[in-house]
């Protein structure tokens, strides 16, 4: 260590953070960020260069290299910490409704609806006939009971009096219902119902925590009806139905129908509430999915109340849909909790559109359901035209026949066929490629099988393959760079 170089001297050659400001190589970055983001950044890239001096760790003309640097250093911290952590992906998954990547994305309409409710005022809670305050439900309310009316094929005069409510997502909308109509009273509830459907909702802890008492029914595998009938107390204020939507049970089972339920639950004088939970409204069947109930024939069937939320197979905004008889709802629509967990302006304005959409039998313009239509000899058309462009030395790229699938705890075990696209790189395992898809702006979701790479088609919007295949040509320079040894730009 020359004497230049003691820690003393080489601190001598930080700059202050006044002159580095007036500096052109910051003019830019003064322009795109605050004075006070900038300076913070600033500051801290010298505080990291005078850490590394007081460690011995510099010689004078690597600390000058640094210097020279500065500007790139405090541009990419700035980037980093101005970076939008939630974004927009590219499922490549073929799994329709996946909760980690945001369940169903929305209509055109819905999007629109969105976006001119949330730059201005609305009528959120105003009627503007009679001038004077109303409730939020009013905008889907009517909407709902029409398209359940149109839908189930029965009049309504041939229903109860139904009305509708709409909380945050279905996990609070089973919630309020049990303590609504349960809170201190027993309900009744199959063993083989007691499941958890996911992300931490599960059955007997909701209801615990709603101050209901749980009382089980039956067996794991087995229930029938004679025993709900023998459990059936004075205290008994509700029958709980669940809907096995993200579970099967094979072998030897048995349970009531619901109809059967409906019947006791009549006699009895006790309404049965069935949390169907994944919104189906069209007819699964004719896309080949078997063993699906809509959530509509559900409430055909007749129980006193149906939960489902929004965001499955009904492909609209993140909610809870309460729909059944007149008193049980406004009972709902009175508790506390419903002001606790009412949705907000954006959810109702997307779920208004969506509603439109099957009201007015355009239901193939919401996502989710064109994604479920999508035909299989349309997917592997593009997959062929994507491999095409994108095959090269180093990847090897195969259209393939593959399997979609609903998600979202929703029709276990059913799938839809489609093609997919499978990568394999030369140099790289599938879980390196996958992860350099990861990294890509935006990112693309993929699965790994045996080797491969695979990239389902069904949920990837056609408007993206161009963006995806030229997503895809920088995944293999990226990788390419990497094998080089040369740090690529976007590492
Ligand atoms: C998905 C699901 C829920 C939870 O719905 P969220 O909208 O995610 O809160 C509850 N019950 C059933 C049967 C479900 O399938």
């Amino acid at each position: 260590m020359t004497l230049q170089e003691q820690p003393g001297n080489l601190f001598r050659r930080l700059p202050q953070v006044g002159e580095l400001l007036a500096d052109s190589r910051f003019v830019g970055l003064q322009q795109a960020y605050s004075r006070p983001l900038l300076i913070s950044h600033v500051r801290a890239a010298l505080q990291q260069l005078r850490a590394e001096v007081r460690e011995g760790r510099h010689t004078e003309s690597s600390l000058a290299a640094e210097l020279d640097q500065l500007g790139e250093n405090v541009a990419r911290r700035l980037q980093q910490a101005t970076r939008r952590s939630l974004r927009r992906v590219i499922n490549a998954t073929g799994v329709i409704l996946q909760t980690n990547l945001g369940r169903a994305p929305l209509s055109a309409a819905a999007i629109a609806q969105i976006a001119e409710t949330a730059a201005g005022y609305c009528n959120l809670e105003f009627d503007l006939e009679a001038g004077e305050r109303s409730h939020r439900d009013a905008h889907v309310e009517k909407l709902l009971l029409d398209v359940v009316e149109a839908r189930s094929r029965l009049p309504r005069q041939g229903l109860r009096p139904r009305a509708a409510a709409v909380v945050n997502n279905c996990a609070a909308a089973c919630f309020l219902a049990l303590n609504t109509l349960a809170e201190g009273a027993e309900v009744l509830v199959s063993r083989g119902e007691l499941v958890e459907i996911g992300g931490g909702f599960r059955v007997p802890d909701i209801l615990r925590k709603s101050g209901a008492v749980l009382r089980e029914v039956g067996t794991t595998n087995r229930t029938r009806l004679a025993d709900y009938q023998s459990a059936l107390t004075p205290a008994t204020r509700l029958i709980l139905r669940v809907h096995r939507s993200n579970f099967r049970m094979e072998g030897f089972t048995e349970r009531p129908t619901l109809d059967e339920l409906c019947e006791l639950g009549d006699r009895a004088s006790v309404p049965v509430f069935e949390d169907q939970g994944t919104g189906c409204a069209v007819d699964l069947p004719t896309y080949g999915i078997g063993g699906e109930s809509s959530w509509i024939g559900t409430l055909a069937t007749g129980p006193a109340l149906v939960a489902c939320s929004g965001d499955k197979l009904f492909g609209g905004p993140q909610c809870g849909i309460l729909v059944g008889d007149e008193t049980l709802v406004s009972k709902i629509r009175s508790n506390p909790l419903f002001r606790v967990m009412r949705m907000d302006k954006l959810g109702y304005a997307a779920l208004q559109a969506t509603l439109l959409a099957y009201l007015n039998g355009m239901e193939d313009t919401v996502p989710a359901i064109a994604m479920l239509q999508a035909s299989a000899s349309e997917i592997r058309k593009r997959c062929g035209a994507i491999a095409e462009v994108l095959r090269s030395p180093e990847l090897s790229v195969e259209v393939i026949e593959t399997q979609s699938m609903i998600g979202g705890g929703t029709t276990p075990g059913a799938s839809i066929p489609s093609f997919g696209l499978s990568l394999r790189h030369q140099s790289a395992t599938e879980h390196v490629l996958a992860a350099c898809l990861r990294g890509l702006d935006p990112p693309v979701i993929t699965r790994t099988h045996g080797g491969s790479v695979l990239l389902d088609l069904r949920t990837v919007f056609a408007r993206d393959d161009e963006t995806l295949t030229r997503l895809l040509q920088d995944a293999v320079e990226t990788l390419a760079d990497a094998t080089r040894g040369r740090p690529g730009d976007e590492v």
